[in-house]
């Protein structure tokens, strides 16, 4: 049976080209970047240019990229090195719908003696601007938004954040994990301070990120070490996997402006259609307004997301579902819960992430199987007898 991966927001393939641009540094490539010798000097060299195809797909300056280890080491050493900069504001903002790389670390900072606002959204998964903006005092050391949401992918305004909270001189951190390679991103045009990315969801190998830190923002390291990153990242540096990255970049870069993204957009609306056609009581979870090009969460009420899964699963497609199995009892996630949606839509929504290697036929073959597969579970369900009487 033929896989069917719509799951690209938990991780990618890694591209044929990324693996085979990668391939000489874990053979005849070997040397530390780091040594004095042409040999070593050679996979330093190699870094530098992966470093200035990263900072071209966000239109920064080389200088100003620092590898890590992932998305969640980058958002990590981001909020960490603003906290150090200011060591007297002791209040920290984020949303309410973050990653849990943010969400925990902002949890764990609070019974560190920090206060934290989590700006609300509303039932389309927007966020509240005036919230934010109301919240925001001189002793606040950060604000860190994301600049789209991994399970709706609806995309926050993060240059009008960053310029509001600029004029309030306060650092503006985001984490551009889901957004890169789907959206343009642009730090020159916008006084993001900030900014993290990870390889493993554009198509590069899982275990490497990316921090990109504003000239002149005050920055001090996570990883203390050697001298690796301009002494901004301590640890010798995952070569082919940041090589990979590069890669990568470069063709994020190019799938942006040759259709592809159009392309994958499309196909993502064709699957949304044929569900929401096919599969009564259904609805999607987000604005649609401003939302990723390859991310659609649906709602199938009165059926258990983890259910959807395992039928999916036989059918050798692969998503998630927005509620996870915790302590035994399946409990939606803070994302759909945030944004109120009614338990018995929550606990049936599955996330379908494309990426550019899904095909017509794939998406198809869903809007097919899936209905079969949420009828066969309603017949099972007494809440779905109960309403339809
Ligand atoms: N931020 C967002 C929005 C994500 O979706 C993810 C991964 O799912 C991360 C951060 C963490 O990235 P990594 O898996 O590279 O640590």
């Amino acid at each position: 049976m033929k896989t069917i991966y719509v799951d690209n927001n938990a991780t990618t393939m890694v591209a044929p080209r990324v693996v085979e641009a990668m391939m000489p540094y874990f053979t005849e490539l070997y040397g530390n970047p780091s040594s004095m010798h042409n040999f070593g000097g050679k996979v330093g060299g190699a870094i530098e240019e992966a470093r200035q195809k990263v900072a071209a797909l966000i239109n920064a300056s080389a200088s100003e990229i620092v590898f890590t280890s992932c998305g969640t080491e980058s958002d990590s050493t981001a909020i960490k090195a603003a906290l150090a900069a200011s060591p007297d504001k002791r209040h920290i903002v984020t949303s309410r719908v973050e990653h849990p790389a943010i969400k925990n670390l902002y949890e764990q900072l609070s019974t560190q003696g920090y206060r934290t606002t989590f700006v609300p959204v509303n039932a389309d998964g927007e966020l509240d601007l005036d919230y934010l903006y109301d919240n925001l005092t001189d002793g606040t050391a950060i604000v860190s938004i994301m600049l789209a949401n991994n399970e709706t992918g609806v995309i926050f305004p993060v240059e009008e954040i960053a310029a509001e909270v600029r004029k309030r001189g306060i650092v503006f951190h985001t984490d551009s994990v889901q957004a890169a390679g789907k959206v343009p991103i642009d730090v020159k045009a916008s006084p993001i301070d900030m900014l993290s990315l990870s390889g493993h969801k554009l198509h590069a190998p899982k275990g490497v990120g990316v921090l990109y830190v504003r000239k002149g923002t005050r920055f001090s390291p996570f990883l203390v070490g050697g001298h690796q990153e301009g002494g901004r990242r301590g640890g010798t540096e995952n070569v082919a996997s940041i090589v990979g990255l590069g890669t990568a970049a470069d063709l994020a870069g190019e799938d942006l402006v040759n259709g592809s993204i159009a392309r994958m957009a499309g196909l993502r609306d064709r699957l949304e259609k044929g569900l929401l056609e096919n599969v009564p009581s259904s609805m999607v979870n987000g604005t649609v307004k401003s939302r990723l090009p390859n991310t659609t969460s649906i709602s199938f009420e009165y059926v258990e997301g983890e259910a959807i899964l395992l039928l999916m699963d036989q059918l050798g497609i692969c998503a998630s579902s927005g509620s996870a199995c915790t302590s035994g009892s399946l409990e939606p996630s803070h994302v759909l819960r945030a944004m109120g949606v009614p338990f018995t839509a929550a606990h049936g929504s599955i996330r379908y992430s494309l990426s550019t290697f899904n095909t017509e036929d794939e998406i198809d073959y869903i809007v097919e199987n899936m209905p079969p597969v949420i009828d066969r579970l309603r017949q099972m369900s007494p809440f779905w007898e109960q309403q339809a009487g």
